[in-house]
């Protein structure tokens, strides 16, 4: 497994952007005292330092640039929109993949676009997906366990990934 360790750079302090990313992003991980922000996002496991972010399980250095690239201006983004955005100082675990599987309606229907319900709950955890894509969970025998989802689940990401206006980009450095 490859890792890459991406440096923002000594004037790119993103420690008080974190709670806004912790609000903004379902299933983040905050650590306050440690100014860490964690995050699983397209199979990649992700990290958001004062002065970096690091992410795993990529191919080679240009996906990471182009991945990294990508979280810039998604942090750009958040810090843009800080005043629409209640900072979220807490630690919140994200609900596993399984545990949400367990509350959907189980049919493998495809209504969703997805091969199998365990393929939607791993990406209804990585916010890839929203409840309101599987057609048969609104449905009234259902409504108990759309409530469940609803209270496991985070918000949706409230923000997008425009590039913010410093345009950014950022050093990178390899690490095996
Ligand atoms: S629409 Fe819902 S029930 Fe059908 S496969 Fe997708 S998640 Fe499962």
């Amino acid at each position: 497994m490859t890792q890459l360790l991406i440096i923002g750079g000594s004037d790119a302090d993103i420690s008080e952007a974190l709670p806004y990313l912790n609000a903004a992003l379902r299933g983040a991980v905050y650590n306050p005292a440690a100014h860490v922000l964690t995050w699983k996002q397209g199979g990649h496991n992700l990290a958001f330092h004062a002065y970096q972010i690091a992410i795993s399980n990529v191919e080679d250095r240009q996906a990471a640039v182009r991945e990294i690239e990508g979280l810039v201006e998604l942090v750009n983004r958040t810090w843009e929109r800080r005043g629409e955005i209640v900072p979220n100082l807490e630690t919140h675990q994200c609900p596993t993949a399984m545990s949400v599987f367990k509350l959907l309606p189980g049919t493998n229907c495809k209504q969703c676009g997805q091969p199998t319900c365990s393929s939607f709950a791993l990406k209804l955890v990585a916010a890839q997906v929203g409840l309101d894509d599987c057609a048969p969970l609104q449905m009234a025998a259902h409504i108990d366990h759309r409530t469940a989802l609803e209270t496991v689940l985070p918000p949706m990401p409230a923000i997008g990934r425009k590039l913010g206006p410093s345009g950014a980009r950022p050093d990178t450095r390899r690490e095996d």
